[in-house]
C-alpha cells in the first residue's frame, strides 16, 4: 500500500481530476480518461466496461483495443476475465491473461496480443457498476502499488458515473439514477399509486473525492472519529444496566476504535482521496466480504457499515430526511417496524420495501391505512433517490421507478379502473350482506389507531371486530399512562357511535416489540414471551389497560377479548384479573359498563381441542388466523420463504376452521374470525361456507368481500370444497376458483 507522498496513485489521481475538469460530454470523458489511465500506468490497453443490466457489461470506452468493438463487446458477469472481476468483485491480476483459466477471446477487440491483464471492480457500496482494466503486451503482474492505484481510480469513476458524468450514447452510460427501472416484488396490500420516493435512510452522496490537502482531510477524519467514539460511548452509557444491549454496543464499540480501520482510511488519504472518499472505500470493501461471509462475520461487518454511515453523515453534513413529507410521499426503505412507520402517520401515499414480509405488523399498519405496500423489491433502496417519481403497484408486487410516459399512461388507466371499482363497492356499502342463499355475514373491521376511526362510517363495517391496542404503545417512547387511554379508548367508542368495537389487549412481544420495554433476547420470539404471557407476568401494565377500558365505557357496553390464548387456565387468568378490576372500579364508585363481553382469541391449534369449558366460558371466540396459520403450519409469518408455501384454503386448515365452527356451535358460543384472511374475498367465501358468520377485516376489504359474497350461494361453494376434500385435493383453491369462474 502506498505511504510515499507522491504515491502512483496519488499522480493518477491528480490527473485523473485534471480531465474530470475539462469541459468534455460523457463518451468523450470516459475515452480521455481511459487514455491518460493507460499513459500513466504505461500500459498498451485502459479500458471502462459498464453494467447494461443485473447481468450483462459492456465494453464503454478503450485505448488500446480495436475501438470498433466499443458498444459491441458485451459478456456476462462472471464470463471471461472481466466477468470474474465483475462476480468476485475483487482485482484479477495475471502475467499471463490467455493462460488463465476462464479468458475468452473476444476477436473484435484484438485483445490476444496482451500478455498482462489487471482488472478491478468498479463498484460502490455493494453495487456493481463495472470493471476497469488495464492490459500489457510485457508478461507482468502489476505492484500492490498499481493495483491500489487503479482500484482508487476505479472507486472514483463509480461515484461519477453515479454523478451522471459519462451521460452520453449506449445505454450502459445513462448514469444510473436516471434511467427507469422496475422491481418486482410481493403484493403487501393491494392497491396503486402514484408519487414521489422518500428514503427513509437516504445514502450519502459523496460528491468531493479527490484533495490536494492530505493534511486537512486526515484531520477532518481524526475529528470525525472523536465525534464517532464520543457518540458510541454515550450508547453505552445509555445501555448500562442492560447486559443484552451492552453486549451489542460493546462490540460496536470495538470497531469505533479499531486501529487498522483508522490506519486503511489514513492511507487512502495519504493516496489522494478526501475523509469520506476514503470512508466510501473501505465501506465498499467491507461490503464485497460481507457477501462472502459467514453470519458471525456478517453481522460485524453490518457493524462496520452502520459506523461508516455515521461517519459519512458526519463529514458530510447529509443526515436523514427530516421535516414535512413530500406531496405523494412513496415511502422507500429496507426495512421498516411498525412503530417507524406509524410515525409516518397516514400521509403516505405508499410503501416499497427491499425486505419486509406480508405478515409482519408494519405490514398489517400499510394494510390498515389501505396504501399500497410492495415488499421483497430487491435493489431499490440503492437505486431510488428521493424525489424520483415512481408508480406503486401493490396488485402485482410491482415497483417503477422513474417511469417513461407510456409506463405511466397505462397506469393511469389502472387507477382509473380502480377508481371505477370503488364506486361500485361505494354502491354497495348500505347493503345488508346477505349471501345469494340466505345467509347473513356480519363485516367489521380491523383498526387500531384513532385515525381508522372514519373508515368505519366509509367502508360500511358493522363494528370494529379487532381493535388492536398495541399500537398505541408503539408509537411512543414511554408507556402511555391510565388517563391518555381512558381518554383515547372513549374517543374509540364515541367515534364508534354506537356501533360494537371488541378491545383487544396489548399484543406485544414477536416482532412488536417496544421501544422502552427491555428486549428480550429469544431464540424464537414467535414463540415466546408476547401478548396474554407478557400480560399476565406484567400484571402492572395488563390492569393499567383494563382500569382504562372500563372507565372509557362510563356506562356504556364494553367488549374485551384476549390474545394468544393457548389454554383454558390463561384465559380464566386473564378474565379473573379483568373482573377484578371491575370489582375495584365498583367499590371506587365508578360507573360500571352497561354489560360486559369477555372473549379469546383463538391463535393456537391447541385451543381448537381445548376442554368444552374453555367455549363455555368465553363470551366468544375470535381466530386470529395470522397466527393460528403459521402455528398450524410451522411456517413464520414474516419469513416470505416458507410462509407462501402454505394455502390457506388448504384442506387440513380448513378442517381446523370447521373444527372451530363446530365446537362453537356445541356451545352458542358466537366465533369470527379476524386475520388478514378475511380481507381477502375468496378465502372470505370458503369461510362463510364453512360456516362462520362474522369477519372482520381492513377497511378497504369490505367492499370486495361484501360483493363476492352477496353474489355466491355458499351451500354450493361447501358443496364444492366438500368434493374438492372428498377426492383427496391439497388445496380446494383451483375447485373454488373454477366455480366461481363457471359463475
Ligand atoms: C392474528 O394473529 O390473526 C391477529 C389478528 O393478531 P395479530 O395479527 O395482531 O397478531
Ligand atoms: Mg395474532
Amino acid at each position: 500500500m502506498p505511504t510515499t507522498k507522491d504515491s502512483e496513485s496519488r499522480k493518477l489521481l491528480r490527473r485523473l481530476q485534471a480531465v474530470m475538469a475539462e469541459s468534455a460530454e460523457g463518451q468523450e470523458r470516459l475515452d480521455r480518461i481511459v487514455r491518460m489511465v493507460a499513459e500513466s500506468m504505461t500500459t498498451e490497453v485502459c479500458s471502462v466496461y459498464l453494467h447494461r443490466d443485473e447481468t450483462t457489461l459492456e465494453l464503454c470506452a478503450t485505448h488500446g483495443l480495436n475501438a470498433t468493438a466499443v458498444h459491441v463487446t458485451r459478456m456476462r458477469v462472471g464470463e471471461g476475465l472481466v466477468g470474474r472481476v465483475a462476480r468476485l468483485r475483487a482485482p484479477v491480476n495475471t502475467a499471463d491473461a490467455p493462460g488463465t483459466p476462464g479468458f475468452r477471446y473476444m476477436p473484435e477487440t484484438g485483445e490476444e496480443v496482451f500478455s498482462s491483464f489487471l482488472g478491478v471492480p468498479v463498484q460502490r457500496l455493494g453495487e456493481r457498476l463495472g470493471v476497469l482494466v488495464v492490459q500489457s503486451r510485457e508478461a507482468r503482474e502489476f505492484s500492490d502499488d498499481e493495483v491500489y492505484a487503479l482500484e482508487v481510480v476505479a472507486m472514483v469513476l463509480a461515484e461519477m458515473a453515479e454523478l451522471g458524468a459519462f451521460v452520453g450514447e449506449g445505454e450502459a452510460l445513462r448514469p444510473r439514477h436516471q434511467q427507469q427501472a422496475l422491481f418486482r416484488g410481493v403484493s403487501g396490500q393491494e392497491g396503486a399509486a402514484e408519487g414521489i420516493v422518500h428514503l427513509h435512510d437516504p445514502r450519502v452522496v459523496v460528491t468531493r473525492m479527490v484533495s490536494d490537502d492530505p493534511e486537512s482531510e486526515l484531520a477532518r477524519l481524526r475529528n470525525a472519529i472523536d465525534a464517532l467514539r464520543v457518540s458510541v460511548d454515550q450508547m453505552l452509557t445509555d445501555a448500562s444496566g442492560d447486559s443484552a444491549q451492552e453486549e451489542v454496543i460493546e462490540a460496536f464499540r470495538m470497531f469505533a476504535y479499531s486501529r487498522s480501520w483508522l490506519r486503511r482510511m489514513e492511507e487512502d488519504i495519504d493516496a489522494g482521496l478526501t475523509a469520506e472518499a476514503a470512508v466510501e472505500k473501505e465501506q465498499t470493501a467491507a461490503r464485497a466480504r460481507m457477501r462472502n461471509a459467514d453470519p458471525y462475520l456478517r453481522d460485524r461487518l453490518a457493524d462496520l457499515d452502520d459506523l461508516s454511515n455515521r461517519l459519512l453523515r458526519m463529514l458530510t453534513g447529509q443526515g436523514r430526511e427530516g421535516g414535512a413529507l413530500p406531496d405523494g410521499a412513496v415511502l422507500v426503505a429496507r426495512n421498516i417496524g411498525p412503530g417507524e412507520l406509524l410515525e409516518y402517520g397516514r400521509s403516505l401515499k405508499g410503501v416499497v420495501l427491499e425486505e419486509g414480509a406480508v405478515g409482519s405488523h408494519a405490514a398489517i399498519v400499510a394494510r390498515a391505512w389501505a396504501i399500497p405496500l410492495v415488499l421483497q423489491a430487491r435493489g431499490i433502496t440503492t437505486e431510488a433517490l428521493s424525489g424520483d417519481p415512481i408508480l406503486v403497484d401493490g396488485d402485482q408486487g410491482i415497483a417503477h421507478l422513474r417511469p417513461d410516459d407510456m409506463v405511466r399512461s397505462a397506469f393511469q388507466e389502472k387507477l382509473a379502473m380502480a377508481a371505477q371499482a370503488q364506486r361500485r363497492y361505494a354502491s354497495i356499502r348500505d347493503t345488508d350482506c346477505v349471501s345469494a342463499d340466505g345467509h347473513r355475514i356480519e363485516l367489521m373491521m380491523n383498526a387500531g389507531l384513532m385515525a381508522d376511526l372514519p373508515s368505519l362510517a366509509g367502508s360500511g363495517a358493522e363494528g370494529v371486530g379487532l381493535f388492536r391496542t398495541e399500537l398505541q404503545f408503539l408509537t411512543r417512547n414511554q408507556i402511555p399512562k391510565r388517563g391518555e387511554l381512558a381518554t383515547l379508548y372513549a374517543r374509540v367508542m364515541d367515534a364508534a357511535g354506537g356501533k360494537p368495537v371488541t378491545f383487544r389487549t396489548l399484543d406485544i412481544g414477536s416482532d412488536k416489540v417496544l421501544p422502552y420495554m427491555k428486549a428480550e433476547d429469544e431464540p424464537n420470539p414467535a414463540l415466546g414471551w408476547r401478548a396474554i404471557r407478557v400480560g399476565l407476568d406484567k400484571r402492572g401494565i395488563m390492569r393499567m389497560q383494563l382500569q382504562a377500558l372500563l372507565r372509557a365505557a362510563d356506562g356504556r357496553p364494553l367488549t374485551v377479548m384476549f390474545p394468544f390464548i393457548a389454554q383454558l387456565e390463561e384465559f380464566l387468568a386473564a378474565r379473573g384479573h379483568l373482573l377484578r378490576e371491575v370489582h375495584r372500579e365498583k367499590s371506587l364508585g365508578h360507573t360500571l359498563p352497561e354489560t360486559l363481553r369477555v372473549g379469546a382469541m383463538l391463535e393456537t391449534p391447541s385451543m381448537a381441542f381445548s376442554p368444552r369449558r374453555f367455549f363455555e366460558e368465553a363470551d366468544f371466540i375470535s381466530i386470529g388466523g395470522n397466527d393460528l396459520k403459521q402455528f398450524f403450519f410451522a411456517a413464520d409469518r414474516e419469513n416470505e420463504r416458507v410462509r407462501r408455501r402454505y394455502d390457506t384454503l388448504n384442506v387440513s386448515f380448513l378442517s381446523l376452521i370447521e373444527q372451530i365452527v363446530n365446537r362453537c356451535a356445541e356451545t352458542d358460543t358466537p366465533v369470527s374470525f379476524c386475520g388478514e384472511d378475511a380481507g381477502r374475498p375468496v378465502e372470505a367465501l370458503c369461510f362463510a361456507a364453512m360456516g362462520l358468520r362474522c369477519l372482520s377485516m381492513r377497511p378497504a376489504s369490505i367492499g370486495p368481500v361484501k360483493h363476492i359474497l352477496l353474489r355466491s350461494n355458499l351451500a354450493e361453494v361447501r358443496q364444492v370444497i366438500e368434493d374438492a376434500r372428498e377426492s383427496g385435493e391439497q388445496t380446494v383453491r383451483p375447485a373454488v376458483m373454477a366455480y366461481l369462474r363457471t359463475r
